[in-house]
């Protein structure tokens, strides 16, 4: 068989849980909460599922899902959508961006990404037969260069991926950010795939900027969300895309192939959990915000020098007082001699970086975080 994606083996992700797994280590690598999701949202799961909420949903989603979505979207940046042609329910925000790729990219065209990249995305612009252009976020603040992006735009440019609030920086675009992007977009005639996983943790007063912020940006665009890391669910594996209707129309003639339809209950249940608790939406900035400063001030000893985390689940730390090994060893060496497993960063970038950078996940209870630290402060 000739591999469509040669290079490819299993994820970071994978690698470090199992790892992690077999050496019995604190895990924050992969990104997910070791805790459990709200008991309302568990119990509306159950209570759906034993009340015939068993069989296929709509293909584009349950409409009461859709609508609640409307009213989130609304709610939170002052957009209307249309909850029967703009929205569509998806098996997490992994088949969204998936599938947006998909419907946009054909053969020969380019995709802007910025390194480092989230990974699921260069491997679904090859299986569509387009080629990714990598521009490195720069030093110390992965901020954008928005020259180098313009100066980057050659004719096959269709389609530009951005990630705010960013995995794994943790940093967020400015309003700067997204008008320069709104610029670019609108006068090279291109697409935005904008991944918004982490919309609602943005910390320290910064505003939550999303595209739907911004009209003719929107109007060119893919907007990805996951209730995964909203309700602390990443393994019911729901998510949504919000993009004008022709482009859901585009959206959907694919998502109806790959999956049909996602996990019934849990639209359900999520639907209920919209309804009944938007706090649990906005109140998870300072949620995340309070674990993000246990973990920093357990951490107030080590020799990692930690990066500002102003926004997702992970923080970043530099460890280059400690070791001289490359990010992969010391990732390796962290969980199989110290017992906790991070993510390190070089895997995120096309080209090679010496940067002595992991990631850690704080998704993870008060006791789990000072586990860990107390490990860290040693090393
Ligand atoms: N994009 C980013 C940046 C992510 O971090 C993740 C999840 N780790 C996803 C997409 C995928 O989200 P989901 O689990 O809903 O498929
Ligand atoms: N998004 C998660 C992370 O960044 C991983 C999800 C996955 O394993 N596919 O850790």
């Amino acid at each position: 068989l000739q591999s469509k994606l040669a290079k490819l083996g299993s994820s970071i992700f994978s690698q470090m849980s199992q790892l992690a797994a077999e050496q019995q280590a604190i895990n924050l690598s992969q990104g997910f909460p070791d805790f459990a999701p709200d008991n309302y949202l568990l119990q509306r799961l159950a209570y759906h599922s034993q009340h015939g909420a068993n069989q296929y949903a709509p293909m584009p989603g349950i409409l009461p899902l859709r609508q609640q979505i409307s009213e989130l979207v609304k709610r939170c940046y002052r957009r209307s959508i249309n909850p029967d042609n703009e929205i569509t329910v998806t098996s997490g925000a992994t088949e969204a961006l998936f599938v947006a790729i998909q419907a946009l990219v054909q053969p020969g065209d380019e995709v802007i990404v910025f390194d480092p990249a989230y990974d699921s995305y260069t491997p679904a612009v090859q299986l569509a037969g387009g080629s990714t252009v990598h521009l490195n976020l720069q030093v110390p603040d992965f901020s954008v260069n928005w020259q180098q992006v313009a100066a980057a735009i050659t004719p096959r440019t269709k389609l530009i991926i951005v990630n705010s609030p960013h995995n794994p920086t943790a940093t967020v675009f400015s309003d700067a950010d997204w008008q320069a992007l709104q610029q670019l977009v609108c006068q090279h005639g291109l697409y935005c795939l904008s991944d918004e996983v982490y919309e609602h943790m943005v910390f320290d007063g910064a505003a939550q900027l999303s595209a739907h912020c911004y009209p003719a940006l929107a109007e060119r665009s893919f907007i990805v969300s996951s209730f995964g890391k909203t309700f602390h669910v990443t393994g019911w594996k729901l998510g949504y895309c919000v993009a004008p209707a022709l482009l859901s129309a585009e959206f959907r003639k694919i998502h109806q192939y790959v999956t049909f339809s996602s996990f019934t209950p849990a639209q359900y249940a999520i639907t209920d959990m919209l309804a009944m608790h938007p706090e649990q939406v906005s109140g998870l900035a300072a949620f995340y915000r309070q674990k993000r400063d246990q973990f920093v001030s357990a951490l107030g000893s080590s020799r990692l020098q930690l990066l500002p985390s102003a926004a997702t689940y992970f923080q970043l730390a530099d460890y280059s007082a400690v070791s001289e090994l490359a990010d992969v060893e010391f990732c390796r060496w962290l969980t199989i001699e110290h017992k906790v497993a991070a993510i390190p960063l070089s895997v995120f970038y096309r080209q090679p970086t010496d940067a002595r950078l992991i990631r850690f996940c704080f998704a993870k209870t008060p006791a789990t975080l000072n586990r860990a630290a107390e490990v860290l402060c040693q090393l």
